[in-house]
């Protein structure tokens, strides 16, 4: 389901784009923002699409794994859209992947 962004009337998928019924406003869909993955994207794929973890940025995070310091983040929504997003880790060392709220 997808809302105009000019009019906020619902919009119809129509051949790789979303047309709004009402103002006949255009958008392509799957615009995801930026390291903004769903939940049925693992970050491998992203990892591999992208050209390598170099795609992602990179934070000092410490791995609870290999306690290397440096890893890799990306946001991903782990439920419905009202839901906040999570910031998930990934080793630069050993590719361990862990939520930020994990304790
Ligand atoms: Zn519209
Ligand atoms: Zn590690």
């Amino acid at each position: 389901m997808e809302f105009c962004d000019e009019c906020g009337s619902m919009m119809k998928a129509d051949d790789g784009l979303w047309v709004c019924g009402s103002c006949g406003y255009e958008k392509p869909k799957g615009d995801a923002s930026d390291y903004t993955i769903t939940e049925d994207q693992e970050v491998s794929e992203i990892i591999e699409s992208g050209g390598g973890t170099n795609g992602l940025p990179t934070t000092s995070a410490q791995c609870p794994n290999c306690d290397n310091d440096e890893a890799y983040w990306y946001m991903q929504q782990i439920r419905s859209a009202d839901e906040s997003e999570t910031r998930f880790f990934v080793c630069t060392e050993c590719e361990h992947k862990w939520r930020e709220d994990d304790h």
